[in-house]
């Protein structure tokens, strides 16, 4: 497990390692990025004779030219650290894949499935961009009440996602409408317990228009979905902060409502 400054949750871990690009909100992939990052300390670590540690397995991710290849690695060390975290921690579950890939293997996903199983003190986010696929292995799934299932939703055209989310298990249904690359007008928060809206960040980051975000938060506030504004992103996304009208939102989902809900 390592700690990280997503705002949203507190810690991320990674039981599988590699991906492909989907839609439009992959073209910038942050994910792609850190892997070529830890690539090249990977090498320099080798180069000096030490054990590249972790480091090493992005080098089979990526293709000659440092981007994904499609190839997934399933880091069978990393799957049992959760069994070593003693505090409770809030866990997003594979930053740098999605745990969905049409190449992670079923198997594998049932053991993932399985650790968050029997580690019950740890709330797991997971989000993915295949939720069609994480719809179709649902039923064979054991959804415990400390997983959490979202999709991401760039713009209109993969609004579709949020279809087959909602036939997913899980707790807690989220939306992670990051990086906002265009208006959301079909959006509906029927079954969602909470959505977490940014814009791009990093070089050649698209823009997010304010309007977008107006119209999600009053929907949001509509439907009694709880709102979590991330960021505006940019080149320089610390310059351009996460205040929404001068304030910050980092509402979570309210659990006890999201029990009551199921239980119904
Ligand atoms: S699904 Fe996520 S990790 Fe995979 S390429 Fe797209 S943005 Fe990157």
């Amino acid at each position: 497990m390592t700690s990280t400054r997503i705002e949203w949750t507190r810690s991320v871990w990674n039981p599988v390692v590699g991906c492909s690009k989907v839609s439009s909100g992959c073209k910038n992939c942050y994910a792609e990025r850190m892997a070529r990052r830890l690539v090249a300390i990977a090498a320099a670590a080798r180069a000096r004779g030490d054990d590249p540690g972790r480091a090493g397995n992005y080098q089979k991710v990526l293709n000659a030219n440092g981007n994904w290849s499609g190839g997934i690695f399933l880091d069978d060390l990393s799957l049992h650290a959760p069994y070593g975290w003693r505090q409770p921690r809030v866990v997003f579950v594979n930053s740098m894949s999605d745990l969905f890939h049409e190449n992670v293997p079923f198997d594998f996903i049932r053991k993932v499935f399985n650790v968050m199983n029997e580690c019950e003190s740890h709330t797991f986010q997971v989000l993915t961009k295949r939720p069609e696929r994480a719809a179709l292995f649902s039923g064979k799934l054991g959804w415990t009440s400390n997983i959490w299932i979202g999709t991401s939703v760039e713009n209109d055209e993969v609004s579709g996602r949020i279809d087959h989310l909602r036939k997913v298990g899980g707790c807690v249904r989220f939306l992670s409408l990051e990086p906002l690359l265009g208006p959301l007008p079909n959006l509906n928060l029927t079954d969602i317990d909470w959505v977490i809206v940014g814009g791009e960040s990093g070089p050649g980051a698209r823009k997010m228009r304010p309007e977008w975000v107006h119209s999600i938060q009053q929907l949001c506030r509509a439907n009694g979905v709880p709102f979590f504004f991330k960021q505006w992103g940019g080149a320089n996304k610390k310059r351009n902060g996460r205040l929404l009208g001068g304030k910050t939102y980092d509402e979570m989902p309210d659990l006890a409502q999201v029990h009551r809900v199921r239980a119904a």
